[in-house]
């Protein structure tokens, strides 16, 4: 032990701080999850491998303190088992099922295995270069579905993803130069302990890799709960439609891409016709459902540029920038005749009346296009209703 203090930390050291440390964040990320104003999918099953990671780190920092099977056997499986299921909680994350069947497979040969090295043919090299190469394969292939998943994209350039997929790549790379080395070169003969510069440089890395994991989880966490109250900002909370103030916004940016572009947009104000009478003969839940019918509609029927709104109550305004009339048109025709087909025996039949309008560059601001589509809403209502009208450019004595 005489060379114990040329080196300011030890293996053992870092490793037992790590799991204390690791202890600490699963405790924060599990209070995080207690505290999330939202459910978030997967986080649960992130806490639950961040604690197999700190009884991982406890159990190899015991090294020769408590009985090879528990330290080396049970510790690394934990550690293996861990990283699983983190990735189970990615997985979860964006909605999937990770599949079990191969990751515990090779979880299994892994136990096995270093079962083996450990009691048949005791070796810290082979069992050195099974573990590294699975924790390896493991976070790489993490982090790569952290940066491919098409769900990952809803979140933008989200800053968990980024670290989360960073500490998970220089992870792979620490357990890969690890199982490299190992398989290259002699090892010392005691194990994860043992003193020497790459045994502390290699635990070192992977247990601060390991920390800085779970704040990548908690701050993918945090994203997705920031994503989803950005989101109940501008929609409304019945119908899933975007909200007046999103509406506003949708509008202006309609208007300043017809001043940039020259070309103008329409503007559809929609009414259910007769709604009343459907509250009053069916109760106000089925009149809840019926507009939620007809906005699932709408919204599979618009082109993927357009956006719908609610206006309030039963009436709704879809925006179509860089539209002319008669295109408009035939998006509301089609709305006129298809969303208002219900094909469940407990919703009852209903129909729109729909006025439509183009923006002009007269119009000195975002009401006037939505005052012309009212005014052709209401000629709908007047000339029987479940019709289209056409707003004239310029309202006579608007
Ligand atoms: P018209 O064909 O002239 O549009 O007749 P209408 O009965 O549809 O028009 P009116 O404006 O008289 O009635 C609208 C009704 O919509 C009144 C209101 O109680 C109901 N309503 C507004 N918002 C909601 C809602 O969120 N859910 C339900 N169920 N009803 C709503
Ligand atoms: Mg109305
Ligand atoms: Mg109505």
């Amino acid at each position: 032990m005489g060379s114990m203090s040329t080196y300011a930390l030890d293996p053992r050291t870092t490793v037992l701080i790590g799991s204390i440390t690791s202890g600490l964040m699963a405790l924060v990320l599990w209070l995080l999850a207690r505290a999330t104003p939202l459910p978030v999918p997967g986080l649960r099953t992130w806490v639950a491998g961040a604690w197999l990671v700190f009884v991982a780190l406890v159990l190899l920092g015991l090294r020769d303190w408590i009985t090879p099977l528990a330290s080396v056997t049970l510790g690394n499986s934990a550690l293996v088992l861990a990283y699983i299921v983190w990735l189970a909680g990615t997985h979860r994350h964006f909605g999937v099922r990770l599949r079990w069947l191969p990751w515990l497979a090779a979880w299994a040969a892994m136990v096995a295995a270093v079962t083996w090295f450990v009691y048949g043919d005791a070796s810290f090299r082979a069992r050195s270069v099974i573990v590294a190469a699975l924790c390896s394969a493991i976070s790489a292939y993490h982090a790569l579905v952290l940066l491919r998943y098409p769900q990952a994209e809803r979140f933008g350039r989200s800053l968990g993803i980024t670290l989360t997929s960073s500490w998970l790549t220089i992870l792979a790379a620490v357990y890969a130069i690890r199982a490299v080395h190992a398989a290259l070169f002699p090892q010392g003969d005691s194990g994860l302990l043992t003193q020497d510069t790459i045994q502390i440089v290699y635990t070192g890395s992977f247990t601060v890799c390991n920390l800085l994991l779970v704040i990548g989880f908690a701050t993918m966490a945090s994203d997705h709960v920031r994503a989803r109250i950005e989101e109940q900002a501008v929609r409304d909370a019945l119908t899933g439609t975007l909200n007046r103030q999103a509406l506003r916004e949708c509008l202006e940016r309609a208007r300043a891409s017809h001043k940039r572009t020259g070309q103008p947009f329409c503007v559809a104000m929609l009414d259910v016709d007769h709604f009343k009478k459907i509250n009053d003969n069916h109760g106000h839940p089925v009149g809840d459902r019926v507009l939620v019918h007809l906005c699932r509609r709408m919204a599979a029927l618009v082109r993927p540029h357009d956006a719908v709104a609610r206006y309030g109550g039963e009436e709704f305004v879809i925006v179509m920038p860089q539209t002319r009339l008669p295109e408009a048109a035939l998006v509301a025709e089609r709305i006129l005749l298809e969303a208002v087909q219900v094909d469940s025996p407990t919703l009852p039949a209903f129909t729109v009346s729909i006025g439509l309008a183009e923006s002009s560059t007269d119009d000195a601001t975002a009401d006037a296009i939505i005052t012309r589509a009212d005014a052709a809403l209401y000629q709908a209502k007047a000339r029987g209703r479940n019709r289209l009208e056409r707003a004239a450019l310029r309202l006579v004595n608007a």
